[in-house]
């Protein structure tokens, strides 16, 4: 498919801000269940940005963590809704890309070509092997093993962008405990996605639960297990990784950009901006030593660090935008309900507990 756009193949490219100006000036129309951000995801399929997570073998463009992490940086600050889909497609894609079968591999390729040629759309639903509805008795998705392959029954809770996606890779769990990952066509038979959730913030990714009725899944789209711990044991990242983190130091970076603007007319406004601007160099060292191996703090810490400076950031802008941040339709008020996600989006349980301390007062 030719290229319209040019190609930001290296965080460095001059055309990563004309992206993000373009994503930036369409960020608040995506605010609803029914404004799904086409045009957004569009204009990052034409300018490259689904080649920075593939190795170039598979046609991307093979970027470092570190690059991807600047990237994330960059997109995020500009407009969540899309940069938050495009994770959700990266932790399918991942997952896909660590598949040690042999058998997955002509279903893989072909899917990866249709979703660079922007014809297909994949994402996830796993949370409920790791950060949700861990304390019912039942497993709410089951597996269990048959001749030809899988058959499913029961709920993936959250899958983003699950109404316009054409695969989702899918968790189970089988009833000797051990887990299958599964790319399950959201065309198949006894799949029912519900209409998108209405929430406080990112409505436009779609995100909604997906019923599995007696859902028939062959061999060839086995992508991982059956094992104990599915997730944790691929050779893909686990949950709490550093995108979690990059995105909420994302939001942080446009908030604390609006607070240095302000300060132009408001001197006084001076030292907070660079109280906070402080801390966001400090956490994107850390991102940056994270993404190159170095572990200088936990995943968890870092994450910590994330959610506590994106929601002070974006607070403290509100506190500065006044009145007028709160009318609907201003970003300030927009990215608090944005900062509110990190809250319940991918949090492990100490990321939780350290968050709670903090709302509380008291040390963790
Ligand atoms: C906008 C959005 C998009 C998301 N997108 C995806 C996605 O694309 N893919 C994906 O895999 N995941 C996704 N997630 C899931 C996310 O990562 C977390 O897993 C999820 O937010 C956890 O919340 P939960 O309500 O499911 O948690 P749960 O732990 O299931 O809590 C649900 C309710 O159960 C009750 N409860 C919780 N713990 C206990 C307990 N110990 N005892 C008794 N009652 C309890 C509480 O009343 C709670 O409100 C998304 C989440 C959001 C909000």
């Amino acid at each position: 498919m030719p290229h319209l756009s040019p190609q930001i193949d290296q965080p460095a490219s001059p055309y990563l801000a004309e992206l993000c100006e373009q994503l930036a000036d369409r960020a608040p129309l995506w605010d609803s269940t029914q404004s799904w951000p086409r045009e957004s995801l569009q204009a990052c399929a034409q300018y490259g940005v689904f080649r920075w997570f593939l190795p170039k073998e598979n046609g991307g463009f093979g970027w470092t963590p570190r690059e991807i992490a600047a990237g994330y940086l960059e997109l995020g600050a500009a407009c969540l809704t899309t940069t938050f889909v495009i994770t959700q497609w990266v932790a399918a894609v991942k997952r896909l890309l660590a598949s040690d079968y042999e058998a997955f591999n002509s279903v893989r390729q072909q899917l990866l070509e249709a979703c660079l040629r922007g014809e297909s759309h994949v994402t996830v639903g796993i949370s409920h092997l790791t950060t949700s509805r861990r304390h019912l008795e039942r497993p709410v998705l089951r597996a269990s093993a048959e001749a030809q392959g899988y058959r499913l029954d029961g709920l993936s809770p959250w899958v983003t962008a699950a109404t316009f996606a054409d695969y989702m890779l899918i968790g189970a769990t089988m009833d000797n405990g051990e887990q299958v990952l599964l790319l399950v066509s959201t065309r198949l038979p006894g799949v029912t996605v519900e209409p998108p959730q209405a929430l406080v913030a990112l409505s436009a990714s779609c995100t909604t639960s997906v019923q599995f009725e007696n859902v028939f899944v062959p061999h060839s789209h086995l992508v991982a297990g059956p094992r104990p711990d599915v997730l944790k044991t691929s050779r893909s990242t686990g949950t709490g990784g550093i995108q979690t983190s990059s995105l909420a130091l994302a939001l942080a970076q446009a908030a604390i950009a609006f607070l240095q603007q302000q300060t132009g007319q408001r001197p006084e406004l001076q030292k907070k901006a660079d109280q906070l601007d402080q801390q966001w160099q400090v956490a994107c060292e850390q991102l940056m030593q994270m993404a190159d191996g170095d572990p200088v703090c936990s995943n968890e810490d870092l994450r910590t660090d994330a959610n506590s400076l994106v929601l002070r950031s974006t607070q403290a802008a509100l506190v500065a935008a006044k009145g007028a941040g709160f009318v609907e339709g201003h970003p300030v008020g927009r990215w608090c309900r944005e900062a509110m996600f990190f809250l319940v989006w991918s949090c492990p349980q100490s990321v939780q507990d350290a968050n709670l301390c903090e709302l509380v007062g008291i040390s963790n």
